[in-house]
């Protein structure tokens, strides 16, 4: 099964997306933490990528297509994969249905995660993240046991450059301009399916299992 988690900075694809690979058995494949991961390796693709994840930008497509190429060929993607931030505007989208055609793959559904405004800015905001296992949590809604500290490794949280007031901002509207046709996009192609993202992060899990039938 290959799905694509789709929705604004801040709609949950990340927490969701983990979620969903576990429950699945999938590969969870966030371009955001490979652009991050190669930022911390000092890699000529993360100082590159730097350049817009600081404003709030895309990433040139090329770059960004190239890097997720590589990750699904990965041994661990080939019983499926849930795609989580990309893609991200159209050309994104047609140059996956042209990888995946490539490798007799496909597309088999777009969830679509609907989450107010307000509600985004207060979660992105609030976002700590951890910088070694990619864990992500909330300040208020969803604390680490021990503030400051990932459950799950024990390395010290942090806050993304990019999750300030006036990033956030930026990116909102960039996915309004960019990604939000990929809803149209693919509710055409008949694979869409929007979900509520508001409330409960496990009543969120529960839904989006739901739709994908398990
Ligand atoms: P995205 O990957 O779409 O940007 P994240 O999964 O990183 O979103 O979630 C953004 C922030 O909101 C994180 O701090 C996360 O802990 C928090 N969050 C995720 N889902 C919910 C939810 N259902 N309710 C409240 N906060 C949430
Ligand atoms: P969020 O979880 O808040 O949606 P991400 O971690 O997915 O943010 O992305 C962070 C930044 O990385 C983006 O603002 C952008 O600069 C870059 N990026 C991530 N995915 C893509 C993509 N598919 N195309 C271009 N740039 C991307
Ligand atoms: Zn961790």
């Amino acid at each position: 099964m290959n799905v694509v988690l789709l929705g604004p900075p801040g709609a949950g694809k990340g927490t969701q997306a983990v979620r969903l690979a576990a429950h699945f058995g999938l590969a969870h494949v966030a371009t955001g933490d490979l652009f991050r991961q190669n930022l911390r390796e000092g890699t000529p693709l993360g100082l590159e990528a730097r350049r817009y994840m600081d404003q709030g930008l895309l990433v040139p497509d090329s770059v960004t297509v190239a890097m997720v190429e590589a990750r699904i060929d990965q041994p661990d993607a080939q019983a499926g994969f849930v795609l989580d931030g990309f893609p991200r505007n159209l050309a994104q989208a047609e140059a996956l249905d042209r990888m995946l055609a490539g490798r007799h793959r496909r597309l088999d559904r777009v969830l679509a995660l609907v989450v107010d405004r307000e509600a985004l800015i207060r979660r992105l905001t609030g976002r700590w993240i951890c910088p070694s296992c990619q864990a992500t949590y909330h300040v208020e809604f969803n604390p680490p046991r021990i503030p400051g500290v990932c459950d799950r490794c024990g390395t010290g949280l942090v806050q993304r450059a990019d999750d300030s007031l006036e990033t956030v901002t930026k990116r909102l509207a960039v996915y309004e301009e960019e990604t939000a046709p990929l809803v149209a996009f693919y509710r055409h192609r008949e694979i869409l399916t929007e979900v509520d993202g508001m409330g409960a992060v496990n009543d969120v899990t529960a839904r989006l299992v739901g739709v994908l039938g398990g």
